[in-house]
C-alpha cells in the first residue's frame, strides 16, 4: 500500500545542462525497460541552479518523474542572503524537497530546531519533506542504532500535523559515502522505531501510509535486500545516483 521511492540525492555534481542530459537519458532508459512509475516512484534531487532546467524538461516531455530541491529555508522571504524559499520551490512545481541532511547538520551546524522550522516551512507550501535523520559512529557505540534518528524525528515532527504528507530518510552517518551500508536488518530496526514515533505523535493511520527509506552506501547491488524488509519503503541514494544506468538498476531493483 505505501509505493516505494527511489530519491537520487545528487548533492553538489551536475551542473544545468548536466542535469538535462541525464534526466533526458533516465526517463528513456526506465520507459524502455517499461518500468511502472506508479510501482516505484523516481525522485531526483539536483542542485538548485539545475532546478528551472529540469522542471522545464519534465513538464515538455510530460516525464513520470519527480523532483526538489537538497534544502529549503525555513523563512518565508527577506534578507536571508544564499537562502531558498520553499514558496521558490513550489513555484518549480518540486514534488518533495530534502531536510535534515546529516551534511547540513555538520558541515552547516543546522540544529533539530531549523530542520523543524524547515519541514513546516515546506509542507505550507504543499512540498512534501523527506526528514533525515541519522546516527553518527560514535552515537551507535554510546546510544545504540535508534536513539539519536528518534529523538531528531521527534524534533522534526514538533510542527506538523496529522494531514501533511512527509517522507523521512533513515540515514545512518557512517553509511553515507563509506561503501559500508547498514545491514537490512539495522535499517529495518531503526525504520520501525521511527514508524512508532510517527504512530505516537500523529497516529496510526499517518504512520502506516508514510514512507521511510534507507540510505548510506545503497547500490544496485545492495538494494533488494532493504527492499524486502517491511518498514523500508525505499531509499535515498547519493554516489550510485550520479550514474544513470546504475540509478535505473536501483530503480528496476525487482529485476
Ligand atoms: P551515498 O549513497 O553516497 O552513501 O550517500 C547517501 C546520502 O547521503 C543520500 O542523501
Amino acid at each position: 500500500r505505501r509505493v516505494p521511492l527511489i530519491a537520487g540525492n545528487w548533492k553538489m555534481n551536475l551542473d544545468h545542462l548536466q542535469a538535462i542530459a541525464f534526466v533526458q537519458k533516465l526517463a528513456w532508459t526506465l520507459k524502455d525497460a517499461n518500468h511502472d512509475f506508479s510501482a516505484v516512484e523516481v525522485a531526483v534531487f539536483p542542485p538548485f541552479t539545475d532546478l528551472r532546467s529540469v522542471q522545464t524538461l519534465v513538464a515538455a516531455d510530460k516525464l513520470p518523474l519527480a523532483f526538489g530541491g537538497q534544502d529549503v529555508s525555513e523563512h518565508e522571504s527577506g534578507a536571508f542572503t544564499g537562502e531558498i524559499s520553499a514558496a521558490f520551490l513550489e513555484a518549480l512545481e518540486s514534488r518533495y524537497v530534502i531536510v535534515g541532511h546529516s551534511e547540513r547538520r555538520t558541515l552547516h551546524a543546522e540544529t533539530d530546531e531549523q530542520v523543524a522550522g524547515k519541514v513546516a516551512a515546506a509542507i505550507a507550501h504543499n512540498i512534501a519533506p523527506i526528514i533525515c535523520v541519522g546516527e553518527t559512529a560514535e552515537d551507535l557505540e554510546t546510544h545504540g542504532a535508534s536513539a539519536v534518528p528518534v529523538a531528531q524525528l521527534r524534533a522534526a515532527l514538533s510542527r506538523v500535523d496529522s494531514a501533511a504528507d512527509f517522507v523521512v530518510a533513515y540515514e545512518p552517518v557512517w553509511a553515507i559515502g563509506s561503501g559500508q551500508a547498514a545491514t537490512p536488518e539495522q535499517a529495518e530496526q531503526v525504520a520501525a522505531a521511527l514508524r512508532a514515533v510517527i504512530a505516537e505523535v500523529l497516529g496510526d493511520d499517518v504512520a502506516g501510509k508514510t514512507r521511510i527509506l534507507y540510505g548510506g552506501s545503497v547500490k544496485s547491488g545492495n538494494i533488494a535486500g532493504f527492499m524486502r524488509e517491511p518498514n523500508v519503503d525505499g531509499a535515498l541514494v547519493g554516489g550510485a545516483s550520479l550514474d544513470v544506468n546504475e540509478f535505473a538498476a536501483i530503480v528496476r531493483y525487482q529485476k
